[in-house]
């Protein structure tokens, strides 16, 4: 059994969702279509979920923006023979509106779960209902039944027991050779809808292939596989055909788009290998990550993050900073849901980089200011190099304004900006 991942760039039209026939159509295995919300609906829904959360007057144009975006997509595909997807699309609308007519609970992360699901919830609905009308009926599981979590909305942990005993129940292929279902979104054993963290559809690709031995994991891209570099800011990019493991989670780690780094893990445990393959050229091989005997030789790969913010922080009383400082400091960090991209520190000094988040930025800033003296730098840049040469490094960084530095023996990575720090003081 093999498993497709459409992402939402791959179905944010009816042309897409006509591609991703044509890309299943020629396949006679066990196959599991595992779908994302088409286009940006995921960042519309959040647009409502905070309309919703905050009671302002946006709600009812983010929800009519919504709506017309999917109608557009049906009446496409469909043409006048619209009645059952509506009906089937009608249904979730109406769940949704019972969300929105209802006064919101404290939690935000517990709403944001509940209504950001019903942009994969619409896309595997209509696209169930396109494959069969094209006479590839494939079967629809709401996968909140049985990919199980605990109830850490936004950001939900997996239960590997359960779970596995209920996608072997769910996908049992015995009346069917082909399932459709969500990415991103599971469920708890009450019922509750959780989400797997932004970009998730990977991980949940990853999750059912372990759970249910699939024998491959394709995830079909807008780029023609993994590149050495992001195209449009390098010149002379090139495809890495094969990549271990390991490469792939240091890459995904350092910021490289093109996975989301928790995919790795559950397919290396299992030796099951990931494809990454263009849906636009879907004769094209692309690049696969899978375990490798022999040491590859690959070119210098660049991943280039902007938006990153710098802080330095100093105790203010001058002691050092050791395990229970930075303790408190992650504490901070994962309270506000910050991950770090790359950390450093001296005898009284701690430097970090994170992605950058005006909402949260001064109240996460003004936690940490009574303890600490805080410098920072707005959008800086951290830029990796892996399997660098000294000649690349000088090429990039000989006009640039190095903040930080790191080298390892694969991997150099920098801060860069062309700013002067500034400081809260
Ligand atoms: N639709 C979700 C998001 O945009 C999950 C995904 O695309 O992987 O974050
Ligand atoms: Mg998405």
């Amino acid at each position: 059994m093999d498993i497709f991942k459409f992402g939402g760039a791959s179905v944010k039209d009816a042309e897409g969702v006509r591609n991703l026939f044509n890309i299943i159509n020629t396949r006679k295995d066990n196959l599991i279509i595992v779908v994302s919300a088409m286009g940006k609906m995921t960042d519309a829904l959040e647009v409502l979920c905070n309309a919703y959360f905050h009671k302002t007057e946006e709600a009812k144009e983010s929800l009519q923006h919504i709506i017309d975006f999917h109608r557009k997509i049906i009446s496409d595909l469909f043409g006048s023979h619209t009645e059952e997807v509506d009906a089937a699309v009608g249904k979730l609308y109406r769940e949704l509106q019972e969300i929105l007519n209802s006064e919101p609970s404290l939690c935000y992360d517990y709403e944001y779960d509940r209504i950001i699901c019903f942009g994969e919830l619409l896309s595997t609905t209509i696209i169930a209902y396109y494959l069969e009308k094209q006479g590839r009926k494939a079967k629809f599981v709401d996968i909140r039944k049985c990919l199980i979590t605990d109830q850490n909305y936004r950001n939900a942990c997996i239960n590997p027991e359960l779970s596995a005993q209920l996608c072997r129940k769910a996908f049992t292929f015995q009346d069917t050779f082909m399932y459709i279902t969500q990415g991103f979104i599971a469920g708890t054993t009450t019922n509750q809808t959780t989400t797997l963290g932004r970009e998730g559809s990977d991980y949940t690709a990853a999750l059912l292939a372990n759970l249910l031995d699939a024998e491959n994991v394709t995830i079909w891209k807008d780029v023609p596989g993994i590149m050495n570099a992001d195209p449009k800011l390098y010149p002379n990019t090139e495809i890495i055909g094969k990549l271990s493991y390991k490469e792939a989670i240091e890459l995904s780690n350092c910021g490289a788009k093109v996975i989301h780094p928790k995919t790795i893990k559950p397919l290396q445990n299992k030796g099951i290998p990931l494809y990454v393959r263009s849906f636009l050229y879907p004769e094209s091989h692309g690049s696969v990550i899978r375990e490798m005997d022999e040491k590859l030789k690959l070119p210098p790969i660049y991943i280039d993050k902007a938006n990153q913010l710098l802080l330095t922080l100093s105790p203010r009383d001058f002691s050092f900073i050791a395990e229970e400082k930075l303790s408190r400091i992650f504490a901070t960090l994962a309270k506000y849901r910050l991950r770090l991209n790359l950390m450093q520190n001296s005898a009284i000094t701690f430097s970090f980089c994170i992605d950058h988040n005006e909402t949260i930025f001064e109240s996460f800033i003004n936690e940490l200011h009574d303890e600490y003296e805080v410098l920072y730098n707005k959008n800086v840049r951290l830029l990796t190099i892996r399997h660098y040469t000294d000649d690349i490094i000088h090429q990039l960084t000989c006009n640039k304004n190095v903040l930080v530095e790191q080298r390892s023996r694969l991997t150099a990575r920098f801060v860069v900006t062309n700013d002067t720090p500034e400081s809260e003081n």
